[in-house]
């Protein structure tokens, strides 16, 4: 890979602690495969608990430090963080590519997106208004100001390797806090990409460190530590869950975004043409594999034979391969895993009547290849209707009344994102305000930019990243009482 990059320095296969690059204390290291070809990438180093600790103390020294900058000072090192992630785009999305599997056109357009949350928060950063309130005496004076929580630890999942990091230390660097990151074991050169281009912009030891190797010894350290206030986590509700509990016991404040299980539902007077594009893209993105993905697309009577009739043939249009050929518009799964699901739906789908129209198989291609698959007469009987696929799976269900889609969508533990699309203004605000969920796409199915707040309710998590909402995770409100006055 170094070959191909402009900057081969980019590429890191050592951990960033405290502002130095570093081997595992007992030397051991961990290989990363392209998940379009199994060859190996490199290696990263197999840390556990005693770095981890080393990382979160030395954020602890930084912190000081970086919280005393003003806004605009830290606002102008994020400004040349994003810069440099702009500059450096192309060799960001090949390691990215490479790592992840993604297509090299998405792979580009993640470092832009992941970019703007560097750019967003860190004019944010001077916007963490106070406020004064009215006192009930008129000896006293009451006054809000906010104050970053302080030393903050990051995991986050493969699915977006650049963009899920950005979102996280965006607002933790730009509201004072420092940040130790955890990258998923699978996409770790994308995060130490990013450590190469923080330090040249600046950003002083300590303040942002990544930690690679032992899901368990590093999550373990970084929820029982108590130096650490706050984590943030990008993943699965099941995780979620288990670091939820482990932070417990030091109480620490929490961001989850968890797992989602989108429905993604088409009226019968919906512009069916934009019904199939905005599905394609919250759908076959990523090769299906975001928390964001339509999971469950319900399609009214009407015009249900039509829109399947219209999807099959966009479907019949995407182009599986490896991510670095042009034209490719769905790379691999990211492991047999991920394969192994899809499959499972998809046969239980069928057991219980389900009618593959496309698809519905491991691609020729090999390797964790999966065709893009629409698979119709789904019923809320099957395993599709209860968990996310994270796979190239369109499910088509059917139904009649408004009142029985929203139900069906909302019969879910989860309420990430939802989609409809209709053109009765009445019927928008009726379904926009019946869906659980914390984000509503309108007749899109792109709804993710830094200026808005991504986040879920139910079991999908906790908190909101991006907008000006966003920074508020990162910072804590202090109440100063004057009296005597
Ligand atoms: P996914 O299915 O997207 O891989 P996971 O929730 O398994 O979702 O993983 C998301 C992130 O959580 C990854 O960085 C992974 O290494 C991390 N993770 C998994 N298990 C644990 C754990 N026990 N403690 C801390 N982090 C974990």
């Amino acid at each position: 890979l170094s070959e191909h990059l402009k900057d081969p320095t980019l590429l890191r296969q050592q951990a960033y602690i405290n502002g130095a690059w570093c081997n595992a204390d007992n030397g051991g290291t961990h290989d990363v495969h392209n998940p379009a070809t199994g060859e190996k990438i490199g290696t990263i180093p197999d840390m556990g608990a005693a770095e981890t600790r080393r990382a979160i103390e030395a954020a602890q020294a930084a912190w000081a430090g970086w919280r005393k900058k003003t806004a605009k000072e830290r606002s102008v090192i994020l400004r040349k963080w994003n810069d440099l992630m702009l500059a450096n785009a192309d060799d960001l999305a090949l390691i990215m590519t490479t790592e992840q599997g993604k297509p090299l056109a998405e792979a580009k357009g993640e470092i832009t997106y992941a970019a703007s949350f560097i750019e967003w928060f860190g004019e944010e950063a001077k916007r963490t208004y106070g406020d004064t309130i009215p006192s009930p005496s008129p000896t006293s004076r009451i006054v809000v100001t906010k104050e970053p929580i302080g030393v903050c630890a990051a995991i986050t999942p493969w699915n977006f390797p650049a963009a899920m990091i950005t979102r996280k230390a965006g607002p933790a660097l730009a509201a004072g806090c420092p940040m130790v990151l955890k990258p998923a074991e699978a996409t770790p050169f994308s995060a130490l990409a990013l450590a190469v281009l923080a330090e040249r912009a600046g950003v002083p030891a300590g303040v942002f460190s990544v930690v690679t190797g032992s899901a368990k010894l590093i999550g373990g350290e970084m929820t029982s530590n108590p130096i650490v206030r706050k984590l943030s986590f990008t993943g699965s509700t099941a995780i979620g869950k288990l670091l939820m509990e482990q932070c417990a016991s030091s109480v620490k404040k929490l961001s989850l975004e968890l797992g989602g299980n989108a429905p993604f539902i088409v009226f019968d007077d919906a512009d069916l043409d934009a019904a199939v594009e905005g599905a394609i893209a919250s759908k076959f993105r990523n090769a299906g594999q975001t928390c964001v993905c339509a999971n469950r697309i319900y399609v009214q009577d009407g015009v249900y034979d039509a829109f399947a009739e219209k999807l099959v043939a966009a479907v019949g249009k995407l182009k599986v391969g490896n991510g670095l050929e042009s034209g490719v518009t769905q790379g691999p799964l990211i492991d047999e895993k991920a394969v192994k699901k899809v499959e499972q739906h998809i046969a239980d789908a069928r057991d219980k009547g389900g009618r593959v129209l496309i698809g519905g198989k491991r691609h020729a291609l090999g390797h964790s290849f999966f065709e893009p698959t629409v698979i119709a007469d789904v019923t809320s009987k099957m395993i599709i209707a209860k968990e996310e696929t994270f796979g190239p799976m369109a499910p088509l269900f059917r139904f009649t009344s408004d009142d029985e889609a929203i139900s069906m969508a909302n019969d879910t533990e989860f309420g990430l994102a939802a989609y409809f699309y209709s053109r009765d203004i009445g019927r928008i605000w009726r379904v926009a305000e019946g869906l659980e969920s914390g984000m509503v796409g309108i007749n899109t199915g792109l709804i993710s930019n830094e200026v808005a707040p991504f986040g879920g309710v139910k079991q999908s998590g906790l908190g909101r990243e991006g907008s000006h909402y966003g920074i508020d995770d990162y910072l804590v409100i202090k109440y100063l009482c004057m009296g005597g006055i």
